[in-house]
């Protein structure tokens, strides 16, 4: 098998079915009964690869899970309850008081205060950098650096960070790299190529199939020698390159109690069997769109990596195989000409999502960036005149008409 929906609908769960059901049932069961005491004591004992219960393991989790694997050609995956979990977990694996990480300045949003505030309290520091400046990353790390932290395009300034580059610094320094990759998910950018030693993934957007669930990926590369993460390096000597899906699995994702529900993998499996399909067309129909906003007079900017004036197309097309996702900005004259676009459109929703199946506008300045002041919106490249659009996979004539007929009333 080559191709990646191929994989997505063929790849086999690790058991067969016993009435040969040709999708994995939802296994709604929190316990799984063993024939003898022997056996629960080896599954308990990790001699023996059983489910036990099912914060830590679930069979329609584990067939997402594999599914996942496959895709992204990756050591190992664990599926989490959301894309914030799969960035907690990984963190509190990795780092821990006294140390620090070293982050994307322009990070999602929730990511930013989880490291800032939340993590802060317990003794870990973040320092903040331009990802798109290697060298200001590198600048950054010291000794007690644990993990550097990057998203793969950001939200919504739509940087583009070299990953290969930020890799070749964190082997250097033995100090893993984690890639936020929701944006892109293993269809449009494969870390694992450019070197990043684990990827975080929010399947709550493009791979649930529609905004039907939250959830959540971690996913190890198998490109970091465990051995050199201070927090892994003793397991890492007993189970090798499973240190770290080890000490999260059997340690901070058990006790943490994060999992991800077997109705939401159910769901979430089956929006990844069409994954790639979406995604070519959001794609497609971002291009067009953001092509469709620059021609017109009423449009200032607009802001995506497909076009060839992106400062960020370059290194898009080379990372994300001629692919640049579904989400562009655009500034008109005003925040009132903003408003009333918004307010004269028909089909396209104001919501605030991303890589829904349906196309979403929102303002961010008066919005999920409100509680933020005017300069520090500045600092962060966001206008007051500025929209964002998280494009869907309708027949883009029809969101060419409705952005056409908006912008009349503009
Ligand atoms: C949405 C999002 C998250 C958080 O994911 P949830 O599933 O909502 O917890 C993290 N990173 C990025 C880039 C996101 O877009």
């Amino acid at each position: 098998m080559k191709g990646f929906t191929t994989k997505a609908l063929h790849t086999r769960a690790p058991k067969r079915d016993p009435h040969g059901a040709l999708r994995t049932p939802v296994y709604d069961s929190v316990a799984f009964e063993f024939e003898s005491a022997e056996e629960i004591q080896r599954a308990f004992q990790g001699q023996l690869a059983a489910h036990t219960y099912t914060r830590i393991s679930n069979p329609t989790v584990e067939d997402f899970e594999e599914r996942v694997r496959v895709l992204a050609d990756a050591y190992g995956v664990l599926a989490v309850s959301s894309g914030m979990a799969a960035i907690s977990n990984v963190i509190l694996t990795l780092a821990g008081s006294g140390t620090n990480i070293v982050a994307g300045r322009f990070l999602y949003g929730n990511t930013v205060s989880l490291f800032s505030r939340t993590l802060r309290a317990w003794g870990l520091e973040a320092r903040f950098v331009d990802a798109t400046d290697p060298r200001a990353v590198e600048g950054a790390m010291d000794e007690n650096t644990r993990a550097i932290f990057i998203e793969a395009i950001t939200n919504p300034q739509l940087e583009v960070p070299d990953v290969a580059r930020i890799a070749a610094i964190s082997q250097k320094h033995g100090v893993p790299l984690i890639v936020d990759g929701t944006l892109t998910t293993p269809y449009i950018f494969k870390s694992k190529e450019f070197g990043a030693s684990v990827e975080v993934i929010s399947s709550t957007k493009y791979i649930s199939g529609g905004a039907t669930t939250v959830g959540g990926l971690i996913i190890d590369n198998g490109t970091f020698d465990w051995r050199r993460a201070p927090a892994l390096a003793e397991i890492a000597e007993r189970f090798g390159p499973s240190a770290f899906l080890m000490r999260l699995r059997r340690e901070v994702f058990r006790n943490l109690g994060a999992s991800l529900s077997p109705h939401n993998a159910y769901l979430q499996t089956l929006g990844l069997e069409t994954l790639a399909l979406r995604i070519d067309r959001s794609c497609q129909n971002a291009l067009h769109l953001a092509r469709f906003l620059k021609e017109h007079p009423k449009v200032r900017s607009v802001n995506y990596p497909g076009l060839e004036d992106s400062p960020y197309h370059e290194i898009a097309r080379r990372q994300f195989h001629g692919r640049y996702g579904g989400l562009l900005t655009f500034e008109l004259e005003s925040r009132d000409a903003c408003f009333r676009l918004m307010d004269s459109l028909r089909i396209i929703r104001r919501a605030t999502n991303l890589n829904d199946n349906k196309t979403l506008i929102i303002h961010p300045a008066s919005t999920y960036l409100s509680e933020y002041s005017p300069e520090e919106r500045r600092a962060m490249n966001v206008s007051d005149e500025m929209l964002r659009l998280a494009v869907g996979i309708e027949d883009l004539e029809d969101l060419v008409e409705d952005l056409s007929q908006g912008l009349a009333n503009v």
